[in-house]
């Protein structure tokens, strides 16, 4: 069986359609959405409605339990905040309602899916490296845990963890060790690459494909500053950071 899993989509409807066209192509059984499909982007309501259809399975990201008013505005910076702000005004009280309903983390066989962390899925931790990978791998139910949120894709191996400490002697290859999959943004990649970036996983092979794509960037950074949305939310998709 083969998942694409799609994160991190933030109302930008030029990059989540054209990797929908490349999902199409890979003849996938499934789509599974990892959050955050509002925030940031012009066109938060047109890409919930599309992976409202496209996707099997959505957890809930911090953009949209903030835009759906299950999380204050604390927690974010300037930018997010006037954006969090903005999507709230375009959305109507059945997206809202969506949102609301979606889980903060799901089981599905031996995969685990969660926006942030499997240890604290409310907390919005971040996973950017091996290191904030290592803390995390004991709370994964399963064997495979597919995160978004940081925006950077990353693939993390339980057994670098025990590399990582002299003091400990479990040092294992086990075939069995866990493993967290960090599945990048569609819509507004931070690893300095700006295509856009999402997952197919075959789940027989488990094997893990991180798919870049290009997509009419400049269109959706236009719309951005159109909106009167902060002009370095537009910046940072021709950066890719
Ligand atoms: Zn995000």
């Amino acid at each position: 069986m083969k998942i694409a899993f799609i994160s991190d989509i933030h109302g930008n409807l030029e990059a989540l359609q054209t990797a929908l066209k490349v999902i199409d192509n890979r003849r996938v059984d499934e789509v599974i959405c990892l959050g955050d499909i509002v925030g940031y982007g012009a066109n938060p309501a047109e890409c919930l409605d599309l992976v409202r259809s496209v996707a099997s399975r959505t957890v809930l990201g911090n953009h949209d339990a903030s835009v759906s008013g299950q999380e204050g505005l604390d927690y974010f910076n300037d930018f997010a905040r006037a954006a969090v702000t903005w999507t709230q005004s375009m959305l109507t009280s059945d997206q809202m309602e969506y949102l609301r309903s979606l889980p903060l983390s799901l089981q599905l066989e031996h995969l685990h899916l969660v926006h942030g962390t499997p240890g604290n899925p409310q907390k919005w931790e971040y996973i950017f490296s091996s290191y904030d990978a290592a803390r995390q791998f004991s709370f994964i139910c399963g064997k495979v845990c597919f995160v978004g949120h940081s925006h950077v894709p990353g693939d993390y191996h339980e057994k670098w963890r025990d590399h990582l400490s002299s003091t400990e002697d479990r040092v294992t290859d086990a075939p069995s060790s866990r493993r967290i999959v960090n599945i990048g943004s569609v819509g507004q990649p931070r690893d300095r690459d700006p295509r856009l970036c999402f997952v197919v996983y075959d789940t027989e092979m488990d094997h893990v494909e991180f798919v870049r794509e290009e997509y009419n960037v400049e269109a959706a950074a236009g719309k951005i500053r159109r909106a009167g949305l902060p002009e370095f939310l537009a910046d940072r998709l021709l950066w890719g950071w």
